[in-house]
């Protein structure tokens, strides 16, 4: 046994589920359950403590209410464990690993996330691999004591992910996750490979924060050919709207159309910070290479760059959190905060 110490947080998610007896659909189930069905955690040579939610949820529940109990229970043992890993539902994983990179600021002690695409109590589950290695990594430390990763990442079917550059990709294969714009952390073979350079190292003159407050006074606007000018006055009529992160085309592109501009224009002026995320998997807004991404520029729409939407939409909670002003937040929201994504070009 090592001095090493890990807390899983088991919120809920498929990992842990199990079949309704009544109508066959699943539901999720307490931690002790999960502990019968991966005997190999009693094998690992440190040492795991587990809390749980009360009542442990499909990740389609989850909110900023969840993501703060989360925060809560890491703040509270912050200084009893070397790192957290947290057993989660991969619907809403992107969101909630996102949400938390933001809310945990300059983190010395890795969080992972992790969970599996089939229950744990099925013989072909992908949960026991994501798990053991999810707790490896949670522990994993260089020779000077400092932790490997000490990022808010998901883990999942051999890779490991900066947690707010992750995407769902599949709701059937247990590659479920890709990080499109930022290279894998670390993949898990015969032993855990790391990409030492693209980890973030943390600010040691400063201590870790812990920020609570996430304002929901905000939505996501995806583009279609089609969309009508009462779809997005309405979007923009929201009563107490602060934040939109628009889902636009290819390189950040919109239509040009006069009514279309005139709408988001006024809506920027009246302080809704407007952020422009691609409705692509990968690749980086660049309003400024099209013509119709320059209208949507000249509007004061913010460049999202290569931020995915799960991302944005938690990071403009987070910015509003803090109390900013809508200059401030658009400021803010076109500047790295934690990896999410890349520094202006
Ligand atoms: N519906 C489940 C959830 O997100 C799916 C999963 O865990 O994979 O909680």
């Amino acid at each position: 046994m090592t001095d090493a110490s890990v807390l899983l947080i088991y919120t809920g998610g498929t990992i842990g589920m199990v079949e309704d007896a009544e109508t066959g659909a699943l539901k999720p189930f307490d931690f002790d359950y999960m502990k019968k069905y991966v005997p190999e955690i009693n094998r690992l040579k440190f040492k795991i403590d587990a809390v749980q939610f009360d009542v442990p949820v499909d990740s389609s529940e989850m909110n900023p209410e969840k993501w703060q109990a989360i925060l809560r229970i890491i703040e509270n043992n912050y200084t009893k464990y070397d790192g957290f890993v947290i057993l989660h539902g991969t619907d809403t994983m992107a969101y909630s690993a996102s949400a938390l990179s933001f809310m945990l600021e300059n983190p010395d002690k890795p969080v992972i996330f992790t969970g599996s695409q089939l229950p744990i109590g099925k013989i072909r589950t992908d949960g026991r691999e994501n798990l053991v290695t999810a707790l490896e990594i949670a522990v994993d430390r260089h020779d000077n004591g400092e932790a490997v990763v000490p990022e808010v990442c998901v883990f999942f079917q051999n890779i490991l992910m900066r947690g707010n550059r992750t995407s769902k990709i599949n709701a059937e294969n247990f590659n479920a996750f890709n990080s499109f714009d930022y290279p894998v952390l670390a993949e898990a073979g015969t032993y855990i490979k790391y990409g030492h350079h693209l980890i973030r190292k943390p600010d040691r003159n400063r201590a870790v924060k812990f920020h609570y407050a996430m304002d929901d006074s905000v939505t996501i606007l995806r583009l279609f050919p089609g969309i009508s000018s009462a779809v997005l006055k309405a979007t923009f009529s929201i009563p107490g709207l602060k934040g939109v992160v628009m889902e636009t085309y290819g390189a950040g592109n919109a239509p040009g159309d006069k009514w279309f501009l005139d709408i988001i224009e006024d809506a920027v002026k009246r302080g809704i910070v407007t952020v422009n995320v691609t409705q692509c998997a990968s690749g980086s807004v660049e309003m400024s290479r099209y013509k119709s991404g320059k209208g949507l520029e000249n509007t004061g729409v913010v460049s999202g760059r290569d931020m995915t939407t799960a991302a944005a939409i938690t990071k403009l909670m987070y910015l509003f959190g803090c109390g900013l002003s809508p200059a401030e937040v658009t400021k803010q929201v076109s500047r790295s905060i934690s990896g999410e994504m890349q520094e202006s070009a």
